[in-house]
């Protein structure tokens, strides 16, 4: 065995165990109430698994971004927004791990984050862009003493009452345009966070995503050194996509199991008789396989291209991972649906093994982080233009 597999294998063997004994334990109550999944959240800090993606020369576990995509999904099978919560957060970590080389700042931060198992949030969305992430309003503003300050509106910033650091996405100065952009990291504690709205969504209800007035004061190392325009398509696009989907790919297989329990349930208690049921669960194995199909191929392909960054700037690059997310967050709440047509009432009840409403839920939020009509309309455009598909 290598290292790096090593580490993995120590790695997901601690994800399994958290997945087993503590999110899936919480993971009804986490829904119900709409709250923070607190314990399995603190299980994976005292795992150090917020750190595991930072290398060992940073003083992290140096785990690999297939080894977190696993954790994702593993997670995902016991509770969605745990999962969830957990992929955000490496989303920050990738970024700043592959964007801010030789930064001292970030450098030290990456360190702190190891000490500290520090927990980061992301501020991309805005009010007034949705979900277009390559646009903001807010800017950067100078203020006293080299430093610089912004106010920016969120509508939803995951656990964002809960995170210790936030990546904030904005206009690299005032007179800059919508699409001339930057990352910059504050501290939770250095922030004002003024709350907008409430949490009480549909699913992902874990997530405690609740919008807020972001306002901060910042100086200029806390800026990645990498402009957002290269930040995108080469790391945060692609690795959401991934990591999203793999979140995804669990809740659905969870549902498939879920319905295949049922099935094999209903054939223990009539021996010999036909279950008809089986058939449709049949059918949704179909279904669940080209979603797992579609999410392992993409992620094969971003860790085959992932240090060739002319490649991951592409236009077939791009079509591919915005595709794994139309694709996937399409292809979820089918799986889910048919789980639930296969377990019938029980299915549709909140309180059996049977009971698929949670994963129908959370999986409706897929087609929703970052708009699929969005995604859809800048393929559109690729496809017209692109080479290579
Ligand atoms: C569970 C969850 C957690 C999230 N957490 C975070 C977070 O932590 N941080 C963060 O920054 N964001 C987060 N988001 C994303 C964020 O909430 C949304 O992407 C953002 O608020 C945009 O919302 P919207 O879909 O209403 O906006 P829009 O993208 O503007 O979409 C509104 C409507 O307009 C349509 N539309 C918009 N633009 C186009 C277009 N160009 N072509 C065609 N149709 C279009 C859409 O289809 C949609 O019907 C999260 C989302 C979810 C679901």
């Amino acid at each position: 065995m290598t290292v790096t597999a090593d580490r993995d294998a120590v790695f997901l063997a601690g994800i399994g165990e958290i997945a087993e004994t503590i999110a899936a334990v919480h993971a009804d109550d986490v829904d119900r109430n709409a709250r923070f999944p607190i314990e399995a959240v603190t299980a994976l800090r005292e795992q150090r698994a917020f750190s595991a993606l930072v290398p060992t020369e940073h003083g992290g576990d140096g785990v690999s971004f297939r080894a977190i995509a696993a954790a994702c999904f593993t997670l995902g099978r016991r509770c969605g927004a745990t999962a969830m919560v957990f992929a955000m957060h490496q989303i920050q970590v990738a970024t700043i791990v592959r964007h801010a080389e030789g930064a001292p700042y970030f450098e030290e931060y990456l360190r702190a984050l190891v000490a500290e198992q520090r927990l980061i949030a992301s501020v991309t969305s805005e009010v007034g862009t949705g979900g277009d992430m390559s646009r903001s309003v807010a800017a950067l503003t100078p203020a006293a003493d080299g430093r610089s300050s912004f106010e920016k509106q969120a509508p939803t910033v995951s656990y964002g009452g809960y995170a210790d650091d936030l990546l904030t996405t904005l206009r690299a100065h005032p007179d800059a345009a919508p699409g001339e952009q930057v990352a910059v990291l504050h501290r939770t504690d250095a922030t004002t966070m003024e709350p907008s709205g409430t949490w009480d969504p549909l699913g992902m209800r874990g997530t405690c995503s609740p919008g807020f007035t972001v306002t901060a004061e910042v100086a200029a190392e806390q800026v990645l050194p990498a402009p957002f325009s290269a930040i995108a398509p080469e790391t945060m696009v692609p690795v959401s996509h991934i990591l999203w989907s793999h979140v995804w790919l669990g809740i659905a297989t969870d549902a498939f199991d879920r319905a295949r329990a049922f099935v094999r349930a209903a054939a223990r208690r009539a021996p010999g008789e036909p279950v008809p049921a089986a058939v449709k669960l049949s059918h949704v194995m179909t279904q669940l396989s080209m979603l797992r199909g579609e999410v392992h191929r993409a992620l094969d392909e971003y860790v085959a291209a992932a240090d060739d960054r002319e490649r991951l700037g592409t236009m077939a690059f791009a079509l591919h991972v915005n595709n794994l997310k139309l694709a996937a967050s399409e292809q979820v709440p089918r799986v889910c649906q048919g789980a639930m047509g296969v377990c019938g009432i029980v299915g549709f009840k909140n309180d059996t093994p049977f009971s698929i409403g949670r994963h129908l839920r959370d999986a409706m939020s897929a087609s929703l982080m970052v708009a699929n009509d969005r995604l859809h309309q800048t393929n559109a455009g690729l496809l017209l233009i692109a080479k290579e598909v």
